[in-house]
């Protein structure tokens, strides 16, 4: 279909693939939005190639230099809002307005690195001697692979681009085969860098695989499902590469009693957090552990809010929850409930096709009675389920919530300091929300506990990943050691010689 670029970025140039074509889907219509060509496995070679030749220029290029081209990025990002939110919601179903913050978010990332990256280039220490200088220098990785997801392509990507970039580092990236289309309408907002620092590749495993098996990358940054990740994981520890791995969540809801008056509030905050982009958010709410005495309430108040969701076409701005990416997704989803259900669970509300033939639509569920050893309590859903368990203890809440191989995000609703702190202390998450859920801060780390990752992303740990460390010491003056040879003459031991 004509309007939309399908072609790779590779240098400096906007090539078509030779490899197999892609057809991207409309989760929406289940129509074809368009047919992408993936590289062949030369052009994979030359994209990494290219990164390589730009590497030496890039980092030797100023700080400061590089922020501003990244602030010229974050500007033509903005400048292209409407057109990369509309390709955003057309291949990935993600309700219009939430793709416009998307973009919006998107560029944010690039500002913040543009800044951090020339006030991060390492610090001094104290010497060993008074004639000696001694430095902790960060240098760039090298070359970075990202690897990114389809359900926030261009967020995922800036998190690990505008670090990595501002760190002076060069990349190769792969979006997911279901989302290519708005990563590949990044290129005019790169077309002021030099050749070869930004490449975009498209297509699946295989195209990532390469990336990941290349000896001349060095750092690969990832965000997806943990059984990719642990794939990855392996293929860089048999080379030693570095790696970044953020993956997937089963994230707690905790409601306190003391939230009693606000029952409807938490209410309102748990359904966004359940539904936010059909459920396919990695810290989504995907378990909710409520306290027995505001258990009725919070369930009614829940169910309620749920049912009046408008489903439905994602370019409607009126539309709070769009379809599912993908048949294969909505089929997970529907499984896991039907499990739950078959173990003795009950859908209060939603777990249908919102009365729409086409689409992949699963409109938003609660459900009551879950078993804790049901996967619908223990393994990633990423689909708009709200499972519901009472609680008679906060020490129950926080033992059910740590009870998983998971530990990316938590959420607790109270406005108790006490409970707060105990909560702050003892939730096993990279992220703990406290009254505002899945809210980001560019400037605060992100990242999981346990299985859901290895590493951070945002903050200044995001931009550490892609960077190495170097010690610098430096002797002014040019005289022999008195701890030198020969030992015969009476040489000193030297406390900081050695290791
Ligand atoms: P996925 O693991 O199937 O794919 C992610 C990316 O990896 C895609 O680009 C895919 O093509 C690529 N890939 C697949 N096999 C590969 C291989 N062998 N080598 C290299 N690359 C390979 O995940 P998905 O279905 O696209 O995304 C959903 C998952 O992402 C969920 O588990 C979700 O929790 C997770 N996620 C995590 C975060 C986070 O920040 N922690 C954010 C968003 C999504």
């Amino acid at each position: 279909m004509a309007g939309h670029e399908t072609r790779l970025l590779i240098g400096s140039e906007a090539v078509a693939g030779d490899g197999p074509p892609l057809e991207v889907e409309n989760p929406f219509t289940e129509e074809t939005v368009a047919t992408v060509a993936t590289p062949s496995d030369e052009q994979i070679d030359a994209a990494v190639a290219a990164a390589r030749e730009a590497q030496r220029g890039w980092e030797r290029t100023p700080a400061v230099e590089r922020g501003e081209m990244l602030h010229e990025v974050a500007r033509k990002l903005r400048e292209r809002t409407d057109e990369l939110a509309e390709l955003m919601t057309l291949e990935g179903g993600k309700p219009l307005i939430e793709n416009s913050d998307e973009v919006g978010w998107t560029a944010a990332a690039f500002d913040y690195y543009a800044e951090i990256g020339r006030d991060s280039a390492g610090r001094v220490i104290p010497s060993i001697e008074a004639t000696q200088l001694s430095l902790v220098v960060k240098d760039p990785v090298g070359v970075v692979g990202c690897i990114v997801p389809w359900n926030y392509p261009l967020l995922l990507l800036s998190w690990k681009l505008a670090p990595a970039l501002a760190a002076g580092n060069v990349t190769v990236s792969k979006p997911s085969e279901l989302t290519p289309l708005s990563t590949l309408a990044l290129a005019p907002c790169f077309d002021h860098l030099p050749a070869g620092v930004v490449n975009l590749l498209c297509g699946a495993g295989d195209v990532g695989g390469a990336i990941v098996g290349d000896e001349r990358v060095d750092c690969v940054a990832f965000t997806g499902s943990v059984e990719t990740g642990k794939r990855i994981a392996a293929a860089c520890a048999e080379r030693v590469a570095r790696v970044n791995l953020e993956m997937g969540g089963k994230d707690p809801f905790i409601v306190c009693s003391d939230v009693a008056g606000e029952v409807g509030v938490a209410a309102k905050g748990g359904a966004w957090a359940a539904f936010l982009n059909a459920g396919q958010v990695c810290t989504s709410a995907e378990r909710f552990y409520v306290m027995d005495d505001v258990y009725d309430d919070y369930l009614s108040e829940f169910v309620d809010y749920t049912s009046s969701l408008r489903v439905g076409d994602p370019l409607d701005p009126s539309t709070d929850v769009g379809p599912m990416v993908s048949a294969d997704q909505r089929q997970k989803v529907r499984d896991q409930v039907e499990a739950a259900v078959a173990a003795g669970a009950e859908v209060v509300v939603g777990a249908d096709n919102a009365g729409r033939e086409r689409g992949h639509f699963f409109s938003p569920a609660v459900v009551t009675g879950a078993p804790a050893e049901t996967d619908l309590l223990r393994e990633e859903t990423f689909g708009p389920v709200a499972p519901l368990v009472r609680v008679g203890s906060l020490d129950k809440a926080i033992e059910l919530a740590n009870s998983t191989r998971f530990g990316l995000g938590a959420n607790v609703y109270t406005g108790d300091l006490k409970t707060m702190v105990r909560c702050m202390r003892e939730l096993k998450a990279g992220t703990v929300w406290f009254n505002d859920p899945l809210t980001d801060n560019d400037a605060g780390p992100f990242g999981g506990f346990k299985q859901s990752g290895m590493g951070r992303e945002l903050g200044r740990e995001g931009l550490e990943a892609f960077q190495e460390t170097k010690h610098v010491h430096v002797e002014t003056e040019i005289a022999p050691k008195e701890w030198w040879y020969p030992y015969a003459g009476g040489a000193k031991p030297h406390d900081g010689a050695g290791a």
